[in-house]
């Protein structure tokens, strides 16, 4: 067997089925088959093989370890997968190499470690990722939304939204903060509830996880905590908080009749992203009750919540600030569209909840802009890096409609700081011409139609892009994503079973990328790389394949040009061309 050999698209069709298999024994609770499933994908070729291209292509992938190496030619990669798969079926000889730490700042001004396990760790790391994650994904929170297939942080935000959008609905929140949860999680805990049922797996997953530290000189040997930074981490995570909501939620059922006063629903719902949650109760009183329970539930595993981080108040009183966004409710006139008054209204008023990008993130963003513009001196790459980062950045906060007056503020930002940076480089040049050449009005194909737009930032490019006619790199623009208008995810399926994958998938966010054609032939292709089978924005780099070659294409221009053009992953592109020849 060889890593460039291995016919992907079977290989995860396999893989795919085992993992379904292994649920649905887990679920009828026969530990029998669940051990036998899951020797037979922790041994198999395939597997080692899904898990290499897992951390070789990934964008942590160029992060080496202590050993400095990384895989990134076929000859390596296949060295390295058998190297991996040797390892998997002798695991008791498995030993792994020292953690090496990287600090990385924070917002804060204060510093988080970070630690990168070897290529070769990561990849066994991802082998045993595949065996465990179906199962841990049947003991998930329903409202769990962090490090899961087919959820994301924006999930979590609508999810958010739903509870508290009901005139009704429960109003006091905690907004608790786990300190250091990575850190400090507790060894013997996680060792006694990670689902593996060999002996060997437990003291493979053991040795990683006390497997030395190094940072600069000096050594640690963890006694607790999971490295940041390795493929396993985050679903040790889960696997630690899961069972939260469903602990929380019955104590509140518990404490309803001597606090509330009533029987019936408590009101009480969590919404978690990995480390990071919200309680929303129906009364402070509930609240503050239910506090020493959650602390409990957490001191078990080693953690605590961070008193300076977190704290209680009612959605009327203060912005809710998760993951990025803040939330606030508000009394809202829908005949004169806004607000009406901020103050506690009636019950049969109507309200709404407003989700921004929080000012704290604008600010980084600035930041983070205004860096970049300092940092690179050639133009042309300067908007390639921006439109990076502008895109990502836009596929995320766009969310709502609510961001849009914040959203259209950053691209004039962005604009007015590509246009000191502009006359700095070129102080010479009149302002006038500098507006014709940098800033010209450009036509847009939108909603059907030509629209003009003024001041467009485009550069001249060195680059060889010979589908474009005058060869121009344009700035990208925030204002160009509309809100999705995403369905909320359906809670409590299972993303390994296949009926449940078709609901899944229905209401997955669809993702902009920073080139229009790009998007437009991913598009074409429902975002699955044809080669593979599998979705093409899994964090891979995505390259297009002319199904003409370049020269044929050029010496025979047709109308239909798209057709020649195909999305798919760098690694799928290479595969298609050594076949070729
Ligand atoms: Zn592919």
């Amino acid at each position: 067997m060889k890593f460039n050999k291995v016919n992907w698209n079977a290989a995860y069709k396999w893989l795919s089925g085992k993992q379904e298999l292994l649920v649905r024994a887990y679920t009828k609770n026969d530990m029998e088959k669940v051990r036998h499933l899951q020797i037979s994908i922790l041994k198999d070729f395939r597997t080692t093989a899904i898990a290499v291209r897992r951390v070789t292509t990934s964008k942590g992938s160029r992060t080496p370890g202590v050993d400095g190496l990384l895989a990134t030619t076929k000859e390596e990669r296949n060295k390295l997968s058998l190297r991996v798969n040797k390892i998997v079926r002798s695991p008791s000889t498995y030993e792994p190499l020292a953690v090496r730490r990287v600090w990385i700042p924070k917002k804060d001004g204060t510093k988080r470690p970070l630690g990168i396990p070897s290529i070769v760790d990561r990849a066994i790391q991802a082998v045993y990722l595949e065996a465990i994650d179906p199962i841990v994904e049947c003991n998930a929170c329903k409202n769990s939304y962090g490090f899961r297939k087919f959820r994301s942080a924006q999930d979590a935000v609508l999810a958010l939204r739903g509870k508290l959008i009901h005139p009704k609905a429960s109003e006091w929140i905690l907004n608790a903060d786990i300190a250091k949860c990575f850190d400090k999680i507790n060894h013997d805990f996680l060792l006694r509830s990670v689902p593996v049922y060999r002996k060997v797996d437990r003291n493979v997953l053991k040795k990683m996880l006390k497997a030395e530290v190094i940072d600069l000189r000096d050594v640690i040997y963890p006694e607790m905590g999971t490295p940041q930074g390795g493929v396993l981490s985050p679903i040790l995570c889960n696997v630690a908080l899961n069972g939260l909501e469903a602990a929380i939620k019955n104590k509140a059922i518990e404490l309803r009749r001597p606090i509330l006063k009533r029987g019936g629903n408590p009101k009480v719902h969590v919404v978690r992203y990995a480390d990071d949650f919200i309680v929303i109760g129906p009364s402070k009183k509930m609240l503050v009750a239910l506090r020493p329970y959650i602390e409990d539930f957490l001191t078990e595993r080693g953690l605590e919540i961070s008193k300076a981080k977190s704290s209680l108040f009612n959605v009327w009183e203060q912005d809710i600030e998760f993951l990025g966004f803040s939330f606030r409710k508000r009394r809202f006139n829908y005949k004169k569209r806004f607000e009406v008054s901020w103050k506690k209204p009636n019950y049969k008023s109507p309200s709404r909840i407003i989700i921004r990008p929080s000012i704290e993130n604008t600010r980084k963003f600035k930041t983070k802009v205004h860096e970049m513009i300092r940092s690179h001196a050639d133009l042309s790459t300067l908007v390639l890096k921006l439109n990076e980062y502008l895109c990502g950045w836009a596929n995320y906060f766009a969310l709502t409609g609510d961001s849009a007056k914040r959203v259209r503020d950053l691209r004039r930002f962005v604009l007015w700081a590509c246009w000191h940076k502009v006359i700095k480089l070129y102080p010479k040049m009149p302002r006038k011409q500098i507006r014709k050449r940098f800033f010209p009005t450009h036509k847009f194909y939108q909603l059907g139609r030509y629209v003009n737009r003024a001041w467009v930032f485009s550069v001249p490019t060195k680059l060889e892009r010979p589908s474009v006619k005058d060869a121009k790199l344009r700035l990208y623009n925030l204002d160009s994503i509309k809100a999705p208008g995403k369905a909320i995810t359906p809670t409590g399926l299972n993303a390994y079973k296949k009926e449940d994958i078709i609901k899944l998938e229905e209401s997955k966010a669809r993702v902009a990328l920073p080139s229009g054609t790009v998007e437009k032939i991913c598009n074409r292709q429902n975002f699955i790389c044809p080669a593979c089978g599998q979705s093409l924005s899994n964090g891979e780099d995505i390259e297009i394949h002319h199904t003409l070659s370049l020269k044929i294409a050029r010496l025979h221009p047709s109308p239909n040009k798209q057709v020649k053009l195909v999305a798919l992953h760098k690694l799928c592109h290479s595969r298609v061309h050594s076949e070729e020849t």
